[in-house]
């Protein structure tokens, strides 16, 4: 089902010490302003999780932010699904978009990775988004499209119905500069559309659909409001506590 999730994306910030002290100041906040139906999470890197992971109990879930597509093997310095579902994590980010530009993943490999979390109970959080080229040029919803159908799009409908899909358009990360509302609204209600499309209405319906993109507190009850906005995937205010939960509060 449908479920309203804001999960914050530390990327690669934060020391070890700085990790525990950050995440123990988020479970401590958050743990008195989230509703029942509502999932805090916190993507942290790789070396942060075993520890996040017992200390977050049922107040904040963890993820990671990458993994490999192998479930096992000769791939030095590289972490699979497996491990990062051993230690207790429950949530993988999949298809940042500073993982396709940096680390050139393309979508062949996302659609690999998330086919790997899955199958071992991870629950991919697949993110989507068009540049800023893309969206002056007008072939945004191109982009989108062919993100979703290369990406996630040769899933069942039941594997399907266990992601979580991430509308960030590159140009909103890290800029300060956010997608308004409308255009947010616009693109997730043409994301569920596609899903609709490609699989069932009913499925579309239970689609969480996160926005992300220099989300803050003070944007994200407008963004949150808009009827296929089911949350956020928040970068730079997740490495606030105060941020962090205020946003969370949003859905209060
Ligand atoms: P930002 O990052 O909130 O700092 O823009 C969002 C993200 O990259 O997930």
């Amino acid at each position: 089902m449908r479920k309203k999730i804001v999960a914050g994306n530390w990327k690669m910030n934060l020391d070890y010490a700085e990790g525990i002290s950050l995440f123990s100041e988020i479970v401590n906040m958050v743990r008195d302003e989230k509703n029942g139906d509502q999932l805090a999470i916190i993507c942290a890197p790789y070396v942060h999780l075993n520890s996040l992971a017992k200390l977050g109990g049922d107040t904040v879930s963890i993820g990671a932010q990458n993994c490999h597509q192998k479930e096992s093997g000769a791939y030095t310095g590289e972490i699979s699904a497996k491990m990062i579902k051993s230690i207790g994590c429950e949530y993988v980010i999949i298809g940042h978009s500073e993982r396709r530009q940096y680390f050139a993943e393309s979508d062949e490999l996302l659609a690999e990775k998330t086919v790997i979390a899955l199958q071992n109970g991870l629950v991919p959080i697949f993110c989507i988004g068009e540049t800023l080229d893309e969206r002056n040029n007008g072939s945004y919803f191109d982009v989108l499209k062919s993100q979703l159908e290369n990406g996630v799009f040769g899933l069942s409908t039941e594997d399907f119905s266990k992601i979580v899909i991430a509308y960030e358009p590159v140009w909103a990360i890290g800029t300060g500069l956010t997608a308004s509302s409308d255009q947010a609204q616009e693109v997730h209600a043409f994301i569920r559309k596609e899903i609709a499309a490609k699989y069932d209405a009913s499925t579309a319906e239970a689609t969480t659909i996160l926005y992300g993109g220099s989300c803050n507190p003070k944007n994200a009850a407008e963004l949150f409001a808009q009827p296929d906005i089911d949350g956020g995937l928040i970068g730079g205010a997740s490495l606030k506590s105060r941020d962090f939960t205020d946003i969370v509060k949003t859905f209060n």
